[in-house]
């Protein structure tokens, strides 16, 4: 089957063709993405109402563009599909009416899709199978720990009581004067620093669950940099930040593999694209036995091959989505 996805959740418009049938490797062919975050950067943060209209403004050519890339033409499309949630409202009904509209005009059917599902998927986007695994999804949004034994059959184990791993990643990096989006820039600064030049803290770390809390960790940096006199230790800083946030992370994913009895983890979502985070997660998983899948960092962050891959292996399954569906902006995985 040929399937065609459409991403706008938030800041960017994404459009992917993947090819696949059932018991054969999936593939992307074409995976097209215009990224928001030059235009909202001057701003500090997303807009929504920029984004959405840059979404209207974009998709046509995108869409075209996946096509010719694809060598393929609208009518070769089994299926459309389009994020659904989470995310911004007014970005999401952009996405997801188009698909519709385009699943309407070619009399084929529509996938509305979850957005967390697709980061869910995509460390898997080049098969058709999902192995029983431990996933950590940690992304702007949302840091989420899950038992995972297949295609749609999820069991929330954790996840953050107050900020994202990447949203506290995003708000540090505001404090140290980094542009927009922190994640990125703090791993840059953090390669010349020492993470061990300040002891932050690593909240809920030696509690027998298996949530999450980053806003202390957050709080900790502020107060730490307040008190600064001179010039500000950016580096260092960046890298005590980084430090206790990926020992927080790759602990409780171990030990929920563990509990779980699983030999497999999965990390996706924008921040497992940070290289230190890996790192660390590969070392750790050799120690315990336990194999770490990550996507390829194209798609890590927002994309629509990851949408296009979970609305494949439905499509597969036999599904579709109503017309009449509404879009969901809070929609939950679990
Ligand atoms: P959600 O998927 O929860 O709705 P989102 O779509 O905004 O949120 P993603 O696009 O998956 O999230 O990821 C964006 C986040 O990833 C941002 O918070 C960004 O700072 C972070 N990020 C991107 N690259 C890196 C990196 N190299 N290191 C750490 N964090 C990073
Ligand atoms: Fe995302
Ligand atoms: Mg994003």
């Amino acid at each position: 089957a040929l399937l065609l996805a459409i991403e706008s959740s938030c800041d960017e418009t994404a459009v992917a063709i993947i090819r696949g049938h059932t018991g054969e490797a999936a593939e992307v062919v074409a995976s097209e993405i215009s990224s928001q975050i030059p235009l909202h950067r001057e701003h500090g943060g997303v807009v929504p109402e920029l984004a959405s209209r840059n979404h209207s403004l974009h998709l046509r050519g995108l869409v075209e563009k996946a096509l010719s890339d694809a060598r393929v033409t609208m009518e070769d499309i089994d299926a459309f599909a389009a994020t659904t949630g989470p995310g911004l409202a007014s970005s999401l009904l952009i996405g997801s009416t188009a698909a519709k509209g385009m699943a309407c005009a070619m009399k084929r059917p529509f996938l509305g899709i979850n957005h967390l599902e697709g980061h869910l998927l995509s460390p898997f986007l080049d098969r058709t199978t999902v192995p029983p695994h431990i996933a950590l999804i940690v992304s702007g949004g949302h840091t989420l720990l899950l038992d995972v034994t297949g295609p749609g059959s999820y069991r929330k184990l954790g996840s953050t009581r107050d900020d994202a791993a990447g949203e506290a990643y995003d708000k540090v990096g505001k404090m140290l004067g980094l542009p927009y989006p922190g994640g990125p820039e703090i791993e840059k600064a953090a390669l010349g620093g020492n993470p061990k030049a300040y002891d932050f803290p690593r909240s809920m770390l030696h509690e027998p669950h298996l949530d999450f809390s980053f806003s202390g960790l957050k709080t900790a940096v502020l107060y730490t940099l307040q008190k600064e006199t001179g010039e500000l230790p950016v580096a260092d800083l960046a890298a005590s930040f980084q430090q206790a946030v990926i020992e927080i992370l790759v602990k409780k994913t171990l030990r929920a593999a563990r509990q779980a009895g699983r030999k497999q983890i999965a990390l996706s979502g924008g921040v497992s694209l940070n290289k230190a985070l890996r790192n660390a997660f590969f070392a750790a998983g050799q120690s315990a036995g336990v194999e770490i899948s990550v996507a390829p960092p194209v798609f890590c962050t927002d994309n629509a091959a990851m949408i296009a891959f979970a609305a494949l292996l439905r499509h597969l399954a036999g599904e579709s989505s109503a017309l009449d569906g509404d879009i969901h902006p809070n929609l939950p995985l679990v």
